[in-house]
């Protein structure tokens, strides 16, 4: 009888034991998965942040599903696009404005209340001034430009121009700024208006065409002067 009970707790310790070995073996192959799949996860996930390639968040979406499919929701809420010299540069988010010595006072006014529309965001902070080397800088400005009679004809009239222009530094002294100019056709009077001037201030601030209609950005002027969230959200990306 004592034998018998002998071999039979030493078969229940043998068991355990192999029991316990193999939820072992397979918790530490579990977990060891877990981290290689966090790893591979974890590495498109960094590349998909700085580029918006949609090859690479295709092959996300193979792997994790939930978060590809965040990215996509991101990506159907379309900002206003940026300018690709903007892209990936860290801008500060203050400017200098500064007119030119030929800008009227009513155009002056004008781009003014352009400015103002931008502050209101409080995504950026455009103040007056000339500004240094190292210092983003705005220049408003006018310029005359006759379009050709077929062109007027078709109402293909130039309203105005801008854009940033991006100055890079390297070594020990390294900086980046943003020395933007805007302009306004004054040959014709239909670009002294608020809504060219907040165009144009878009494009200097680094802002794209958008192909949505009540964007300020939208290439063909729809006389609109309030920025819309997209057109913020925009904004936000050049400057974080
Ligand atoms: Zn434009």
């Amino acid at each position: 009888m004592a034998v018998r009970f002998f071999k039979w707790l030493v078969e229940i310790i043998l068991l355990l034991t192999a029991g316990w070995l193999l939820l072992n073996t397979s918790f530490i192959q579990s977990a060891s998965q877990t981290a290689i799949s966090f790893w591979q996860q974890a590495t498109p996930t960094a590349t998909s942040r700085k580029r918006t390639s949609s090859h690479s968040s295709s092959a996300l979406s193979l792997k994790i599903p939930l978060k590809s499919s965040v990215v996509s929701q991101q990506e159907t809420t379309t900002s206003t696009p940026t300018e690709s010299n903007v892209a990936g540069k860290q801008l500060a988010a203050t400017y200098y404005y500064h007119f030119a010595a030929d800008v009227p006072t009513s155009v002056k006014s004008v781009f003014t209340a352009a400015v103002a529309v931008y502050n209101q965001t409080g995504i950026v902070h455009l103040t007056p001034g000339e500004g240094t080397a190292k210092q983003n800088q705005i220049t408003f400005y006018v310029y005359q430009k006759k379009m050709p009679e077929n062109q007027q004809q078709q109402q293909l009239i130039e309203l105005g121009a801008g854009g940033p222009e991006i100055i890079q530094r390297v070594g020990w002294n390294a900086f980046t700024v943003n020395h933007a100019r805007a302009g306004l056709n004054v040959t014709y009077h239909q670009a002294i208006q608020r809504s060219v001037a907040i165009h144009e201030l878009g494009h200097a601030l680094g802002l794209d065409h958008s192909s949505r209609l009540d964007s300020v950005m939208y290439p063909v002027d729809q006389g609109k002067t309030v920025l819309t969230p997209a057109d913020r959200k925009g904004l936000r990306e050049i400057y974080p």
